[in-house]
């Protein structure tokens, strides 16, 4: 069957969880012609495929089924229509009636097979020859998202699973015209928020308690997953990817929509003056993410940026300090970019002194002419 559709605009936000994704999301979902999803990876786990497919599911990896409407995200497992979310019953109908109710069957499976970390082999190979699993994994990611837009009439889809290996792997569907936006929060400031412990709350979206990570393991995370992130934005080029400072953001909001606005090829300063003076807004049908978003309405308050004002500071362990650094910069990933693209460049230098000494030497070769043979 030939397409007639259009690629459908996506753009993803990556990077580390806690990095200020959840409000970046929602501003951008203010806009008229954006339709803001949230951390729309978790939601065929959440409850779109039977209970026997779910049960195959790691039971971590399951999600609270509430959208940030209210209602409920598991519809085909609601008991009356009217407690299921209605924007998400119809893109599940929809989507079903793109891709068939046995294909999403084994979406789960194929996320599994390609969207979590361990997969990079997977998918460089995949990038190579295309097996039938990822083009079936591609089919359904794609009829997924043209539900989406066919269900909310909105031209751009902002995921905010900042998973830099889905975005890798939707850089590799045909049809979905990605974007990608990394946004980096100040390391100390993430060091701060992933600190907090929290108890079990359901109903704010919190599946089990947390004891809080400590600062070593945040800051290896966070060099690890920028890293990783700034590998798949080069991969992408300019044009697809952008990197975006939290504190950049929460500072001159108007400016940072404009230059996502530039990377999405849409003027996003509608709305922004807006943001900035602090209005209450309100997030639509969102999935997944923190209380905040889970309350509905989200606010931006300039004055507290993380890792600066309006913030419990904590004294850095010494060996956070190391990764970090005492003024909140992450001093490590900097050093650990400076140390590779080094040993990149001297690779590749001697490589080319190589490849001139080895032309040199060959052309210097004296040219002998082919015998002449005859009978
Ligand atoms: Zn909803």
């Amino acid at each position: 069957m030939v397409r007639t559709e259009p690629p459908v605009k996506v753009l993803k936000i990556t990077g580390l969880g806690r990095s200020g994704s959840t409000i970046l999301d929602i501003v951008l979902g203010n806009h008229p012609c954006v339709e803001s999803v949230g951390e729309v990876g978790n939601l065929i786990r959440t409850g779109w495929v039977s209970q026997e497919s779910l049960r195959a599911v790691d039971q971590k990896r399951l999600r609270v089924p509430i959208c940030t409407c209210g209602k409920r995200l598991d519809v085909p497992h609601v008991e009356t229509p009217d407690e299921a979310c209605p924007f998400w019953s119809a893109v599940r109908r929809e989507w079903v009636a793109r891709a068939d109710a046995e294909a999403i069957e084994s979406y789960p499976n194929l996320q599994n097979d390609f969207e979590p970390k361990r997969r990079w082999p997977r998918l460089l190979y995949e990038r190579r020859k295309a097996s039938a699993a990822f083009r079936s994994y591609a089919g359904l990611t794609r009829a997924f998202f043209e539900s989406i837009r066919a269900v909310s009439g909105k031209d751009i889809i902002v995921d905010s699973g900042k998973s830099p290996e889905r975005a890798f792997a939707f850089w590799m569907v045909p049809g979905l015209d990605l974007r990608v936006v990394h946004l980096v929060r100040d390391a100390k400031g993430v060091i701060t928020s992933r600190r907090k412990a929290f108890k079990k709350d359901l109903q704010a979206g919190i599946m089990w308690d947390h004891k809080g990570h400590p600062p070593w393991k945040t800051s290896v995370r966070w060099t690890e997953r920028n890293l990783a992130t700034e590998l798949v934005c080069a991969r992408l080029g300019p044009k697809r990817a952008m990197r975006l400072r939290y504190e950049d953001f929460v500072a001159d909001p108007e400016a940072a929509r404009g230059r996502i606005g530039s990377l999405v090829g849409l003027d996003l300063t509608d709305g922004a003056k807006a943001a900035a003076s602090g209005q209450p807004m309100r997030a639509r049908h969102n999935v997944g993410g923190n209380r905040t978003k889970k309350s509905g309405y989200i606010a931006l308050r300039p004055s507290a940026a993380p890792g600066r004002a309006g913030m419990e500071e904590r004294p850095l362990a010494r060996g956070a300090a190391a990764f970090v650094g005492a003024d909140g910069v992450a001093h490590a990933p900097v050093w650990l970019w400076g140390v590779t693209s080094r040993i990149w460049t001297s690779y590749a230098a001697s490589e080319a002194a190589r490849i001139d000494s080895w032309s040199a030497a060959r052309s210097a070769l004296p040219t002998v002419a082919a015998p002449a043979f005859s009978d």
